[in-house]
Order: C-alpha cells, then sequence, then structure tokens
C-alpha cells in the first residue's frame, strides 16, 4: 500500500470508517464491479433504487470532486418505455400534427412557418395525408 500512503486518507478509505460507512476511493482505484450512473448508462444499465454503494474522489483544478458508485451485478437494464409514455408521447406528437386552423390532425408536424396545416396555407393544393398509426397501435401490431 506504499502508493496509497502517499494519497490524503480522505481519498482512501475501502471500508468507509471516515465518511459514515460509505467507501472511499481514489480515482481509478476503485475496485471491478462499480461503475457511475453515467457509466452504467452506457451500459444499457440503471441504479435501479439500490444505495450508492461507494465513492470515488478526485482533484480537479484544486476543488475535489465526487463522484458515486453503484454496483454492476445490483444494476437493472434501463426502462423499457412504458404504456403511459406511449401515451404521452403519442400525445404530443399529435398535438403538434394538429392543426389550429381546421383542428384536423395531419400526418406531419405542422410547419411552424407556415403555423397551420398545408391544407389551409395553400387551400388550392390537393391533399391526401391521413394520421398515422399512433405509436400504441404500432406497438401492439
Ligand atoms: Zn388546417
Amino acid at each position: 500500500m506504499r502508493a496509497a500512503k502517499k494519497l490524503r486518507p480522505d481519498w482512501w478509505d475501502p471500508t468507509g470508517a471516515r465518511h459514515g460507512g460509505l467507501p472511499t476511493y481514489w480515482w481509478r482505484g476503485a475496485p471491478d464491479g462499480l461503475m457511475t450512473r453515467r457509466q452504467l448508462r452506457a451500459a444499457g444499465l440503471r441504479p435501479g433504487g439500490q444505495d450508492i454503494a461507494a465513492q470515488v474522489v478526485w482533484r480537479r483544478r484544486r476543488r475535489v470532486q465526487v463522484a458515486y458508485l453503484y454496483r454492476v451485478d445490483l444494476a437493472k437494464p434501463k426502462r423499457l418505455v412504458t404504456t403511459a409514455q406511449l401515451i404521452a408521447l403519442d400525445r404530443a406528437i399529435a398535438a403538434r400534427r394538429t392543426c389550429p386552423t381546421c383542428r384536423v390532425v395531419r400526418g406531419y408536424c405542422i410547419p411552424l412557418s407556415l403555423g397551420e396545416c398545408v391544407g389551409c396555407a395553400y387551400p388550392d393544393a390537393t391533399e391526401h395525408d391521413a394520421a398515422p398509426d399512433s405509436l400504441l397501435e404500432r406497438q401492439a401490431a
């Protein structure tokens, strides 16, 4: 532990004795099996409600930085989109596709430049675009 001795004791506390039980490691000194939230996300995982398992501490421009680590073995796969989220998304999309002038839900987002659907902006142009299936219907199919 010669290398660790040179570190400030605050930065090397694997048992967490000096950090209220939270194991503390020097940056890059953390054991395998622990990841930051960002690293988990990059690996397609999320903490999944587990408590913070440890923290890493490092210095950057004279300021001490802390990142929390989570156990990879307790992490869960990224949550799939829920039905409620799909409904909300459908509503948001429908709102953007609804023409404020004629109230018709179009198959495209109402162009901000026009402020209304193409049919209203250019009444002479022929149009045959029905609104597509909702995301929910598409998922069920
Ligand atoms: Zn319209």
